[in-house]
């Protein structure tokens, strides 16, 4: 069986046999070919040059095994021109070492552009630690140590990876984290960090509805129906920006029964329904509206949802929303819906705390200008460049976005310039996999 069929749990074993506890594979750009810690590593090297759509070019993959937990911990760098690798630590089980590995690629690169169009001074990066079947994920002491290992092994890396909250990971989590390691952002306002950053995504993504309106000539928001799928930390801000702004009705689906009666008593008599859902029911998405918001799950964008979706935008926080970026980028365009890529609109979450180390301002100027329209790099901006850009040259929504991230992200560190590829490098020089 192949290295990338094996469960990360298996592929651990296969480590521990070779005598390792960490490895690397690291891209040289002299050759384009990839350096690997072991010679054994050959067909996870192979994995990500055989024409595999998540790898560009990382500057960097860093494994390791938790000295005590035995778990899979990962660190994926994409590119770092702007700055470190920078993005949040996703806790969570997969089935292989493809699905790990894919996730960890397809992720750093998001945060690159992410990043970049937010015009944040931080190149893409994101963490890993693979959830085992059985493992007592809820368990605090387990956590504990568990974050423990991962603030180590973040620390290990040099900076190269700066780590921050994901799916799977907690406040109480990254508090453990930066206990360990001084490359965390997103921690607990406790110890100096910024909060709870949903509101700001909320606002972010309204400013991209807007830009979305302007671009379609469809004037502002006063007087738009509004479809949403989850009404949770964002939507529920999402809701409160949206009435202010003098929508005609908001149709939100939500899962839980508490979430809406507190919903529906915070906006009472204001023009909203509250639908209930059940997992896997995406039936809100055919509402006929002005705007459709995703603000719960991702893949939700898929060739079983498009057809039905009675929208001129598509503009919501969820991560990831389309199942297959091209496919289902694609098939939005073919059906005259204009999408607004998700890590464009949704920046505000990693904004609110990727800067967190320069200090707290009242009404922060650095903060207040993604939500303005004089700023080149502004939410409402960006959203109405990348839409031109699609229109001018006839490519998707996502093309576009991608394009416009792509050029950015390669514009060196004013200060820095491309300093973390001097760490990565000093890594392979020391020989990182054989140290700790
Ligand atoms: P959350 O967990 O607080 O809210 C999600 C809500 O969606 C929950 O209330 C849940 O019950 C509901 N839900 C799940 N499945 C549903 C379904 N099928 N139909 C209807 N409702 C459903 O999460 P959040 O912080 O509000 O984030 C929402 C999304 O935005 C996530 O994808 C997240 O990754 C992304 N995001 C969040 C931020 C942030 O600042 N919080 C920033 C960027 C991206």
């Amino acid at each position: 069986m192949s290295l990338v069929d094996l469960s990360p749990e298996a592929f651990v074993s296969q480590l521990r046999s070779l005598g390792q506890h960490r490895a690397y594979l690291i891209h040289d750009p002299q050759s384009g070919q990839i350096h690997r810690s072991h010679p054994a590593l050959g067909e996870l090297a192979d994995f990500l040059l055989a024409g595999n759509r998540d790898y560009q070019q990382h500057e960097g993959v860093f494994l390791a095994i938790g000295p005590r937990s035995g778990a899979l911990f990962g660190a994926f760098v994409h590119k770092t021109h702007r700055g470190q690798g920078q993005g949040g630590l996703r806790h969570w089980p997969y089935a292989t070492m493809t699905a790990f590995l894919r996730d960890g690629l397809r992720l750093a690169m998001g945060m690159t552009r992410k990043n970049a169009l937010a015009g944040l001074w931080w190149g893409g990066g994101k963490g890993l630690i693979a959830r085992a079947p059985g493992e007592g994920f809820r368990d605090p002491g387990h956590r504990a140590e568990l974050y423990r290992e991962y603030a180590a092994f973040v620390t290990s890396l040099r900076g190269c990876y700066i780590t921050a909250e994901d799916a799977g990971t907690g406040p109480d989590d990254m508090a453990i984290v930066h206990q360990g390691t001084r490359f965390a952002t997103c921690i607990p306002p406790q110890v100096g960090g910024s909060g709870n950053p949903s509101p700001a995504t909320a606002r972010g993504v309204v400013c991209a509805m807007e830009g979305a309106l302007d671009h379609l000539g469809l004037g502002s928001l006063g007087g738009k129906k509004i479809a949403m799928q989850g009404t949770g930390n964002v939507g529920a801000a999402m809701i409160g920006e949206l009435l202010q702004r003098g929508v005609a009705g908001i149709v939100a689906s939500e899962l839980s029964l508490e979430r809406r009666a507190q919903l529906m008593q915070q906006f009472a008599g204001a023009p909203l329904a509250l639908v209930p859902a059940e997992p896997g029911d995406n039936s809100v998405l055919a509402t006929p509206c002005d705007i459709l918001a995703p603000n719960a799950l991702g893949g939700i964008l898929n060739p079983d949802t498009i057809p039905a979706i009675q929208a001129r935008v598509v503009c919501g926080a969820a991560n990831n929303q389309l199942l297959d970026d091209e496919r289902d980028a694609r098939a939005l365009a073919a059906r005259g819906i204009v999408y607004v890529p998700d890590y464009l609109c949704n920046r505000m979450g990693i904004v609110h705390c990727a800067n967190e180390q320069y200090g707290q301002v009242p009404h922060d100027p650095a903060i207040e200008r993604h939500f303005g329209r004089d700023w080149d790099n502004s939410v409402y901006v960006i959203t109405r460049r990348a839409l031109e850009l699609a229109t001018a040259q006839g490519i998707t929504t996502a093309a576009a976005a991608n394009k416009l991230a792509d050029e950015l992200a390669l514009q060196p560190h004013p200060i820095w310039g491309h300093r973390t590829r001097a760490i990565v490098d000093g890594l392979l020089a020391d020989q990182w996999h054989l140290q700790g």
